[in-house]
This record gives structure tokens, C-alpha cells and sequence, in this order.
């Protein structure tokens, strides 16, 4: 046994890429979602590891027997589920290489160049999205920016060294006091980081948002929570505003929000996991207006920035408060670099101690395209949203749900369309009864109907393995999510899917007043 065979590595990667490069020419012919029953692959392979050797073709060959055909294809230009995990031939180089490398990279000295150029490139990324100076490592104030793999991590390590922060003020035994506060919409990332770092179940601050305000978290509405808190003898600790939510890419008023927290001392990140990479354009990035006021900012830049997953970006305005959390300092890992405290030791930037040698793939990916490209990708996809959201306000018996920012259209068949007598099976006789813009109220029973016709449309559609969308809930209304941004997308896939989109609702709506 030789696993570093380089004959067979060079016989292999051939293959490998072979093997890559027709899965992409295919990828659009597969059903998107993938339509298979729990269970399934356990009936089809070995119980067991073998004890023998197997030719890798033999491997290749059950991958593409068994998982292609049913893994859900992210990469599909008929993917606008989620968001999108647009990825591409920069970013895979630069996964393979790093891959290749192999390095462990956790303190400088374990790999200078991994940490050198995680730094460098953090600044650059950070420049291209206008971040203040202070959350580079250029202007020498103590910010910076680190790799981690998701948003979930970013979240959580900043939770932490704000809650240790605070509680270096007030006492560690003041715990239980400390509250976390978000707005119904942000994502469930922040509740479980309060719950990792031990913030009582009770101090969880869910801020409600509302539709007539596009589910923007509202300033006065988080002074209020704070100052009953306050009132109550609790301790204001860290904000997660968010620029995109998950359901709806909502944004939340950055600057006025941060004037608001930063006056009780809470710490404030901004969660722009999806949106965050569009920031680059100049026509996005006041959506960040008032940003000098966080103390952190991240963003995936697997999301739709073209880092293959994962890879989540993370910058902080005083980086000792995450390392003054984070950082161990065991006998085995000491040396004289991190002794100068000349270098950047990532492992005390983030949970892991190792970690991989990710700045290779964003650096890849910065480089091969340029900003100008990558600007354009993005505007790009933004037009498509439009060109879709075009189609459906043109169908009366649709509505658009939110007002769109980027990429992704909130749409659902209007519930104008569910009032048809005929529709309700002659129980509700009244005609105008579900018009909620008529001043009538509408019983929970029309809108359960309404969900439950949108629920049901959004299955056919994704039954049907031609596009792949999925759904929010947000007050109480069923919300069909599209969201544009796969690498291969182009405006026919778009047009295709609003196509399928009708069909299915014509389909849905005539069995319907049928019945
Ligand atoms: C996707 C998303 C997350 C979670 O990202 P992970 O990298 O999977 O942890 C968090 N916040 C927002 C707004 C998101 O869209």
C-alpha cells in the first residue's frame, strides 16, 4: 500500500476531473431535489468495510451508480432552494490545493504562509466590502479578519468573548443576568450560541417583526426590550442584526440599531451570511451604512461568493476580546513567534485548535475572476431576480410578498385568488370573505387554506425535479422562496422555472374549484 502513489495520483486526478467535468455537463439533466425514500443507499452498499483493496474505478463507479443520482444538486442551474452554495473552478482549485497541502496551520509557526495569507486576504476581502479601517489588520487598532467554516462558529465565538467581556465587568457570577437579543427573523444560529455559551434559556430576547415593515427589526422596538430588561435588573450582553435574513433577506437598520446598543454597552454582529458578498457593489453597500458601530460583521462566502463550501468570514473590531476567550496555551504548542506576540495564532480565533488552509481558495477565487467579475456575477444574478419577480407580478393570481433587495423573490398565489366560491368547496359562501386588504379579517381556517394551496404548489413543483424552491413561514403565511444565485443559472433556467411555476399552479388551482 502506497497512499502517496504519485503515478496513481496523476492516473487518478485525470479521472477525478474527468469525472467532474461531465457531472457539470449533466448536472442540469438530474432531478434538482433529489427523490428518494430514507434508508436508500444502506439497501445498496456493503454492510461492511472491505478487507481488500478496491480499484478506484470500482469507487468512481458506485458514485456515479449510486450517490449522483441522488445527491440534491446545489450546483443545478434549476437550484433556488435555500441559498445559493455557488461554487467554482477558482475555489475548487483552491480547495484541492489546500486539500493537497494537507497543513494543520493552527499558530503561525505550524505554517506562516496559511496565517499570512489568511490575514492578507481577509484584508483585501475586507477592503472590497468597504469595512471600517478598524476591522482590518492594516490600520494596526487590534481588528481583523479570520476563516472559519460557517456562521453558526462566527456567531458563537463572538457570543462568547462578549459574554466574557461583560463579565469581566460585572463579575462571572453575574451569568445568569446577561441577555442575547435578535429579531424573530434572525437565524436559529444565534439561539443555539446562547445556549452553547450557557446564556439562561430565559434571557433570549426574540424581537417580533412585522411585514407592513418588511421584517426589519425596528430600533425602538429593541430600546424597549432592553430598558425593560434593564429595569429588571438583567444585563444587556450582545445583538445579532442580520443583513438578508434567512426567510425573507430582510435588513435590519444597521446603523440605528447600533446606536441604540452601543449606548448600553451591548455587542452588536452582523450576520450577513447571504447578502454579505453583493456589499461589494456600491449600489448594496449602504445596506451596511453605519457599520463602524458593530463590533463584528461576517458573511459565507460559500454562500454566493463562489468559495465552495464551506468558508464563513469573519472580522472583528478588537480581536483581543475573541482571543482574550478563546485562546489555550498548552507547553506543546508554545514557541517563540507566538511568544513575540508578532503573529496571529488563528487557533485562538476561533473553537477548533486545527484548521484548514482556507485562505487558498478565497485567494484563488479573488484572484481568478477580479473584483469587476465578481461584481458583475452578483449584479447578474440580482437581474435575474428581477426578471423573475417580473413574471410573477405580471400573474394576477400571484403576489410578491416582500419588496426584493438581492437575489432571492418571496412569492405565494394570492390568497385574492383562494376567495373564488367555487375554490372553498361552497363552505365559505361569502364572496370577499379571505380579502385581507379589504379590512375583513381573515378566520384562521381561510388562512390555513391559503398555506395549504401554497404548501401543495411548492410540492408539485419540487416533485416534479425540474427546479428546486423551498418555503419561510412569516406571520403565519406560507411564503415560497426563490432564490437565484447558482453559478450555472442564466436567465432561460429563470424564465423555465417561473414556467413550471405557472403549471403547476394551474394545475393545483382547476383541480381545486373542481372538487
Ligand atoms: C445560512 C445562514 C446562516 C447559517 O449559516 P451556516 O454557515 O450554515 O452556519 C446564518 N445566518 C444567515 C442569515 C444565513 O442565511
Amino acid at each position: 500500500m502506497k497512499p502517496l502513489d504519485l503515478d496513481e495520483f496523476k492516473r487518478q486526478g485525470y479521472m477525478m476531473i474527468d469525472f467532474l467535468v461531465d457531472y457539470h455537463r449533466n448536472v442540469a439533466n438530474y432531478p434538482v431535489l433529489s427523490q428518494v425514500q430514507p434508508g436508500y443507499l444502506r439497501k445498496l452498499l456493503p454492510s461492511s468495510t472491505p478487507s481488500n483493496p478496491e480499484p478506484f474505478g470500482n469507487i468512481l463507479r458506485d458514485v456515479k451508480q449510486h450517490i449522483v443520482p441522488r445527491i440534491t444538486h446545489c450546483q443545478s442551474p434549476n437550484y433556488f432552494a435555500y441559498f445559493p452554495s455557488s461554487s467554482s473552478i477558482a475555489g475548487l482549485m483552491g480547495e484541492m490545493l489546500s486539500t493537497g497541502f494537507s497543513v494543520v496551520g493552527f499558530n503561525w509557526i505550524s505554517s506562516p504562509a496559511a496565517t499570512e495569507l489568511e490575514s492578507i486576504v481577509m484584508d483585501w476581502l475586507g477592503q472590497a466590502l468597504k469595512l471600517p479601517e478598524s476591522f482590518l489588520f492594516s490600520s494596526n487598532v487590534g481588528g481583523g479578519g479570520v476563516m472559519l467554516g460557517t456562521t453558526c462558529e462566527a456567531i458563537l465565538c463572538t457570543l462568547v468573548a462578549a459574554r466574557d467581556k461583560k463579565l469581566c465587568h460585572i463579575g462571572k457570577e453575574n451569568l445568569k443576568k446577561l441577555v442575547v437579543y435578535g429579531s424573530d427573523q434572525t437565524h436559529c444560529a444565534l439561539q443555539k450560541a446562547a445556549s452553547v455559551a450557557g446564556i439562561h434559556q430565559e434571557n433570549f430576547r426574540v424581537i417580533k417583526t412585522k411585514k407592513s415593515t418588511s421584517f426589519a427589526l425596528s430600533p425602538d422596538s429593541l430600546l424597549a426590550a432592553i430598558l425593560h430588561d434593564i429595569e429588571n435588573g438583567l444585563v444587556p450582553c450582545f445583538f445579532c442584526a442580520t443583513v438578508g435574513t434567512t426567510t425573507t433577506a430582510a435588513v435590519d437598520p444597521i446603523g440605528p440599531l447600533c446606536d441604540v446598543a452601543k449606548y448600553y454597552g451591548i455587542w452588536v454582529h452582523v450576520d450577513a451570511a447571504y447578502a454579505g458578498g453583493a456589499l461589494i457593489c456600491p449600489e448594496f453597500r449602504h445596506f451596511i451604512d453605519g457599520v463602524e458601530g458593530a463590533n463584528s460583521f461576517s458573511f459565507n462566502a460559500h454562500k454566493w461568493f463562489l468559495a465552495n463550501v464551506t468558508c464563513c468570514c469573519l472580522w472583528v473590531k478588537d480581536s483581543s476580546c475573541l482571543t482574550n476567550s478563546l485562546s489555550t496555551n498548552p507547553q506543546y504548542l508554545r514557541n517563540k513567534a507566538s511568544e513575540s506576540n508578532q503573529v496571529i495564532d488563528y487557533k485562538d480565533w476561533q473553537i477548533a485548535l486545527s484548521r484548514k488552509f482556507q485562505s487558498l481558495k478565497l485567494w484563488f477565487v479573488l484572484r481568478t475572476y477580479g473584483l469587476d467579475n465578481l461584481k458583475n456575477f452578483l449584479r447578474n444574478h440580482v437581474k435575474m431576480a428581477k426578471t423573475f419577480e417580473d413574471l410573477v407580478k405580471k400573474d394576477k393570481r400571484f403576489e410578491i410578498f416582500v419588496p426584493r433587495y438581492f437575489s432571492l423573490v418571496c412569492f405565494r398565489v394570492s390568497p385574492l385568488v383562494i376567495t373564488k366560491k367555487s375554490f372553498c368547496n361552497g363552505t365559505n359562501d361569502e364572496e370577499g370573505h379571505y380579502n385581507e386588504f379589504g379590512g375583513k379579517i381573515i378566520n384562521d381556517d381561510k388562512k390555513r387554506l391559503v398555506n395549504e394551496v401554497n404548501r401543495k404548489l411548492l410540492d408539485s413543483i419540487n416533485g416534479s425535479g425540474k427546479a428546486y424552491m423551498t418555503h419561510g413561514i412569516v406571520e403565519g403565511a406560507f411564503v415560497i422562496r426563490c432564490a437565484i444565485g447558482a453559478t450555472l443559472t442564466e436567465e432561460q433556467h429563470v424564465i423555465m422555472a417561473w414556467n413550471i411555476v405557472k403549471e403547476h399552479a394551474t394545475s393545483i388551482l382547476s383541480k381545486r374549484s373542481k372538487a
